[in-house]
């Protein structure tokens, strides 16, 4: 059993930094509505990405119903319900409720946890994450201290290939060969080993930490600029844990490729993709009518059938749904752009569909002003509708952006060309 050691009066000698809370933290909820140019937008929190089938048959009524009928999944396996009246609020959460979306209401915005969407599906993955899942959901919900978390703090469940390990959460717990777990404190050179089952009270109370340091001047690890380490001494003294050891070669897996996944013992599972994101009503409705217990939203805007057969592959590419992992919008994202977003310059979804090119290379993501909403983490093409008219092309690489030579009526080609760039002979 884990023993957890309290001080409340913990604080890091050091200072915050500047890039602190001197604003509210308005990240969007389900029961914080956010005012677009379409309309209110709440942004519902789904641990892992995963819902029931009539979790997601609830959402699929909300969304018809109160809003504009689509389903846009973000960049953490998140739902957000757009062009909603501004009126709908209390219904709307009455609906979440009906349907167990909103186990506790403190923490509805809080409840950002990533997780390998495959775990336990395909065979691969050291653990299956599931259980670590539903324990950390359960642990945030009862933590009076994780309800001051912003809604933008992120923990992350890996089942050890790799995948949402890379995504840049502030804790992080990768499985580990031989039924253990490394604890990684936001961007850490070092893990804490814990056991399999402390993972998630370890994940917990690392976020305690950070909020005590944090003492309401920071939302996320990354803006407490030199308190890492200090982070991690103090989670392992009150773990009562071994000190940390350098952090290993993180294996990197990609995202689900679109198609069947099928395990060792044959049983298969299905892989989709929504195009950018965007799940139409019939899309939705044919995508909860193949799910067999549930559905998993994936990180990439994708989504994972558990246990669904083959068969239904050609219901859901009739749909519309990207079953195919050589479909030019593989690898393709964009922001809501216009006219959702006023702060647009451009419609970037209509210039992502005109720019598809081939299949393969980095992954682009357009946006439609500097704030980039939703960016891939990672090396990726970053597409930005500028003030004016046009795009600055550029591509990022162990966060370094390089622009592209500026060709406006050659944009598809310049995409593409960025995607596929070979830089291994850069200096
Ligand atoms: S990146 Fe800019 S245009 Fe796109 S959603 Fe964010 S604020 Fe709006």
């Amino acid at each position: 059993m884990l023993a957890a050691v309290s001080t409340p009066s913990f604080r890091p000698s050091s200072q915050a930094t500047a890039a602190s809370r001197d604003r509210d933290d308005a990240c969007p909820g389900a029961l914080r509505l956010h005012t677009a140019d379409d309309g209110a937008l709440a942004r519902i929190r789904i641990p892992g990405g995963v819902l029931r089938v009539d979790q997601a048959q609830a959402l699929g009524r909300a969304a018809r119903d109160l809003g504009d009928g689509e389903l846009h999944l973000t960049s953490r396996g998140n739902v957000q319900l757009r062009g909603l009246e501004s009126g709908c609020g209390a219904e709307l959460a009455q609906r979440l409720s009906n349907a167990g979306l909103l186990p506790s209401w403190r923490h509805e915005r809080v409840r950002n946890v990533v997780a390998s969407p495959l775990s336990g599906l395909d065979g691969r993955g050291f653990v299956d994450v599931q259980p670590w899942l539903r324990e950390l959901d359960a642990l945030v919900c009862a933590s009076e201290a994780a309800a001051r978390l912003s809604g933008r703090f992120l923990f992350a469940l890996d089942d050890g290939r790799g995948d949402v390990a890379t995504l840049g959460a502030d804790v992080t717990v990768r499985a580990a060969p031989g039924g253990g777990a490394w604890l990684r404190v936001g961007a850490s050179d070092a893990v804490v080993s814990v056991r399999f089952e402390e993972a998630p009270r370890a994940a917990l109370l690392a976020a305690e930490v950070f909020l005590e340091a944090a003492d309401g001047r920071a939302w996320r690890m990354s803006e407490l600029t030199g308190q890492t380490s200090v982070l991690v001494s103090e989670t392992v003294r009150r773990l009562q844990a071994a000190e940390p050891t350098a952090t290993p070669a993180w294996r990197v897996t990609a995202e689900p490729p679109s198609g069947p996944v099928t395990a060792a013992n044959g049983t298969t599972s299905l892989s989709v993709l929504a195009p950018l994101g965007r799940l139409t009503a019939p899309q939705w409705s044919e995508l909860t009518a193949s799910a067999v217990h549930e559905l998993r939203l994936t990180p990439w805007r994708g989504v994972i059938l558990p246990t669904a057969p083959t068969s239904r592959l050609s219901h859901l590419a009739a749909a519309g749904l990207i079953t195919d992992p050589a479909s030019p919008w593989a690898g393709v994202g964009a922001c809501i752009g216009r006219p959702g977003c006023a702060k647009s310059h451009a419609d970037v979804r209509a210039d992502a569909a005109t720019a598809l090119g081939p299949t393969g290379g980095l992954p682009v993501y357009w946006s439609g002003c500097e704030r980039r909403c939703g960016r891939p983490r990672g090396d990726h093409v970053d597409v930005v509708a500028e003030q004016g008219g046009g795009h600055q092309v550029s591509v990022v690489r162990d966060g370094l952006a390089q622009a592209m030579p500026r060709n406006p009526s050659q944009l598809a080609a310049t995409v593409a060309a960025a995607r596929t760039q070979d830089h291994s002979h850069d200096q």
